[in-house]
């Protein structure tokens, strides 16, 4: 089994996930896991891929829990030895026009989007094998110039996000900071903008740069690739299906960047990707 290749797409079970799921099953060249925190809706979407005649395997997976996480770990390890490609696609979004209160938004979007992202990554990572690729689904609100509150203050913590030394400790202290401030309201004063998602989406693209920064120290010459993504405004539940692209559109830029070909000195490395894929200044 080692021999064949191993990819892993989080939140997978419908939208953007579902549809990159679909396009590297095409690609048919090893086990593609279909992952989704709801075992039915999981396999339901497994059953839907097999009627197109793809053959997607299933594994529950929810990046909110550590227990499920290293179950996952752990099956990885004893039935295939490794991992090639892992796409970190699981995310939340509070609706506009939600009534939970903001510091709620806060901490749930930024424990999930980024926090389960990271501890996923984190228990992952070791299995990766060389040549592999990690893929983050961050957003147009990943983008660094987001953080627009008030100025000064927004101008500093771009600077802090964007600092190419910048550690996980320090990050992870910026994530806190921000919703500790918006569960005592004082998120935009600091610069914060008024959005949680957005918050959540900047960390994993900064995120992304730590990890390909440490990649290169600990693993320099096993070509490992994590770039962040834009999928393109996409027709999913999370959009409200306001988006004009459909998931399979979605899903190119994404599954581009899953199977980009090994020791190719023009992959993008540690960049944010658009949809077209065009590497994009964070
Ligand atoms: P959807 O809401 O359609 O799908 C999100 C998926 O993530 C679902 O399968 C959901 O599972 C899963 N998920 C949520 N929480 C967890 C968890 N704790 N563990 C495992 N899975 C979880 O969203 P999209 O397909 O639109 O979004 C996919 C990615 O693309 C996200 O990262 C999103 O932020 C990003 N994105 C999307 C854009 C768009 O226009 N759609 C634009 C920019 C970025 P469940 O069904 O159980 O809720």
């Amino acid at each position: 089994m080692a021999s064949s290749k191993v990819y892993v797409v989080t939140g997978s079970n419908k939208g953007i996930g579902l549809a990159i799921v679909r396009a590297l099953c095409k690609q048919n060249d090893g086990v593609v896991y279909l992952t989704a925190r709801d075992e039915n809706r999981g396999l339901q979407s497994v059953e839907l891929l097999k009627k197109e005649g793809l053959n997607p395997s299933f594994h529950k997976l929810d990046i909110d829990d550590n227990k499920s996480i290293a179950e996952f770990r752990d099956f990885l390890k004893t039935t295939h030895g490794g991992l090639d490609v892992l796409v970190n696609n699981a995310a939340i979004a509070y609706k506009v026009n939600t009534t939970e209160p903001f510091s709620e938004q806060a901490e749930v979007t930024c424990r999930i989007n980024f926090f389960a992202t990271m501890n996923c990554c984190n228990e992952l990572f070791p299995l990766l094998r060389p040549h592999a690729r990690v893929v983050n689904v961050s957003s147009s609100c990943g983008f660094l110039k987001r953080i627009n509150g008030k100025e000064p203050e927004s101008l500093e913590l771009q600077k802090r996000f964007a600092n190419p030394n910048l550690a996980t400790d320090e990050l992870i202290s910026l994530v806190n900071d921000f919703v500790q401030s918006a569960k005592e309201n004082t998120h935009s004063s600091k610069g914060w903008p008024n959005s949680a998602y957005v918050v959540s989406k900047v960390s994993v693209s900064a995120l992304t740069r730590i990890q390909q920064r440490e990649i290169d120290q600990t693993r320099p010459n096993d070509d490992i690739l994590v770039n962040h993504v834009h999928p393109g405004y996409v027709d999913t539940d999370m959009t409200s299906h306001k988006g004009p692209l459909t998931i399979d559109q979605g899903a190119e830029a994404p599954t581009w960047l899953a199977i980009l070909p090994a020791n190719n000195a023009a992959n993008p490395k540690g960049q944010y990707v658009w949809n077209n894929k065009a590497i994009v200044d964070w």
